[in-house]
């Protein structure tokens, strides 16, 4: 969350770098029917600047569930590790989908960790991408 909104041409850029996909559950913003904000990865308060380095897209709820965190608990060690950094780690080594793209499990520790804190299998969402996964739209390739 930032008091300080990213211009609207830098907010086009991160859009498009993020192929208007939340970097986090990986919603697209096309199909969830709304525009996703802007996530500092790491927040201002901790130090996080507002450059496009430290900018990416993100839908609304995970915004708000990931408040000004960069680490968490893996659940499987109970270890503190960083959460995922969408520009400096690879998504596909991290996470996994199930069930045909519904569920999103988490490959290590910085995975799983992201999963549990973001709540990334939140029900809601897993009954959107059941319907999106039976459209043909989900999992983004
Ligand atoms: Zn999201």
């Amino acid at each position: 969350m930032s008091l300080a909104s990213p211009s609207p041409v830098l907010r086009q850029v991160i859009s498009q770098r993020d192929y208007y996909r939340c970097v986090y559950c990986q919603s697209q913003a096309e199909i969830a029917g709304m525009q996703f904000t802007i996530d500092h990865i790491i927040p201002e308060s901790l130090g996080g600047t507002n450059e496009e380095t430290n900018l990416c897209l993100a839908c609304w709820d995970c915004n708000l569930i990931k408040q000004n965190r960069i680490a968490a608990i893996d659940p499987q060690t109970g270890e503190n590790v960083p959460l995922f950094h969408p520009l400096q780690d690879e998504w596909g080594a991290h996470f996994s989908w199930q069930q045909g793209g519904s569920y999103l499990v988490g490959l290590t520790p910085v995975g799983r960790a992201t999963v549990a804190a973001l709540r990334l299998n939140r029900p809601w969402l897993v009954r959107a991408r059941e319907r999106w996964v039976e459209a043909g739209w989900h999992p983004p390739a």
